[in-house]
């Protein structure tokens, strides 16, 4: 009589594996594709899938012929059987097999034979199933050899491995290792992004380019690494104020910042400005002669139909460039005089 199979001991450990892999609702992978294919070659089958198995449901990640669903809810999965024991699995006739008797979805396929094994991510983690199906039954006493598909299954456990690898190496590619925060290339991703989004939206776009004010001296009389503790507690101060979601504070380049505020217009951006300024203040980083560490602030806001990323980051360095013309440690707007501080 067929029961629903129970979860493994580890089932947090294993949902925690999946989730880190990024693999559910993935786009198509040729890699995956040339697996199955073999594995449905090797094995005379009908169909060879590869799915991942959530706490919900059971996702295809390749399918070599469309004999069964893209998913399935995971207490109707036969592939569940493979999770709960992380062992495989092999039915010569699903249709007749006493294990599976009653159950709702078994008797409407047009697949009889079925054999899977797990996708080991870890040892005793089976994060999905490699498995083969054909409409014919199998002989009872068919010998079936798992090992074939148990190195396919290996296969395609390094290749998420990989792709799980690359993904984390292209998010720290974006990251500055001084400050933690996004460097210039995840800046210039998000400025695409946030071009494109509010260009759609209509909403306005606006941005931040900040400058430490007579940084060099800092480095000339305490040294790079004194410098580098500088841009750091800079770096902190700018994290720690308060942003709206999708804003982001990123290190344009050498001393400086930038922040991207979209849906913020001018108004909204010298208002953030001005915060920013507070914030450093409050921090209160020393700089070697006397007095506090201070930025220069250029602030520029396009409407939502004409954003245009690079005229936007233009404009913000013209008006940081007239702060510091007019003395530092203050805030211009694209546009205005610069005001006495
Ligand atoms: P201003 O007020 O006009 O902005 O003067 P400034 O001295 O801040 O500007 P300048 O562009 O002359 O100097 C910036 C310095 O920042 C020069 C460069 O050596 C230093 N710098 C750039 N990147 C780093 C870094 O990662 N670490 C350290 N310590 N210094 C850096
Ligand atoms: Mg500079
Ligand atoms: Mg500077």
């Amino acid at each position: 009589m067929w029961q629903v199979p129970s979860n493994p001991v580890n089932e947090t450990e294993r949902l925690a594996v999946l989730e880190a892999c990024r693999m559910m609702d993935s786009p198509g992978d040729e890699r995956f594709d040339r697996l199955t294919w073999l594995a449905q070659h090797l094995y005379e089958a009908d169909v060879a899938f590869l799915s991942f198995i959530d706490e919900h449901r059971q996702w295809m990640k390749s399918l070599s012929a469309p004999l069964v669903g893209t998913q399935i809810d995971r207490k109707l999965s036969v592939c569940q059987h493979i999770i709960s024991t992380g062992k495989p699995l092999m039915s010569p006739d699903l249709k007749t097999d006493p294990r599976f008797d009653g159950h709702p979805v078994v008797p409407k396929i047009p697949l009889r034979f079925y054999a899977g094994v797990p996708l080991i991510a870890a040892p005793d983690l089976a994060i999905g199933s490699l498995c083969v199906m054909r409409r014919e039954a199998a002989a009872e006493d068919e010998a079936f050899d798992f090992s074939p598909l148990e190195a396919l299954a290996a296969i395609a456990v390094d290749a998420v491995a990989l792709a799980q690898r690359n993904e984390e190496l292209a998010a720290e590619s974006r990251i500055d290792a001084l400050t933690g925060l996004a460097n210039r290339r995840g800046f210039d991703d998000a400025l695409l992004r946030a071009a494109g989004i509010c260009n759609r939206s209509g909403e306005p776009l606006s941005a931040l380019l900040i400058d430490i004010d007579r940084f060099k001296t800092i480095n000339d009389q305490l040294g790079h690494l004194a410098g580098d503790m500088v841009l750091r507690r800079v770096g902190e101060a700018l994290s720690s104020v308060k942003l709206r979601q999708g804003d982001m504070v990123a290190r344009f380049g050498g001393e400086e910042f930038v922040m991207l505020l979209p849906g913020s217009g001018l108004a909204g951006a010298m208002e953030v400005a001005a915060r920013v300024r507070t914030r450093l203040i409050e921090a209160g980083i020393p700089r070697p002669e006397s007095g506090m560490v201070t930025v220069s602030i250029g602030v520029a806001a396009q409407p939502g139909d004409a954003i245009d990323g690079l005229e936007l980051i233009a404009r913000a360095d013209a008006a940081l460039y007239a702060a510091k013309r007019a003395g530092r440690d203050r805030v211009v707007g694209d546009g205005m005089e610069a005001a006495p501080n």
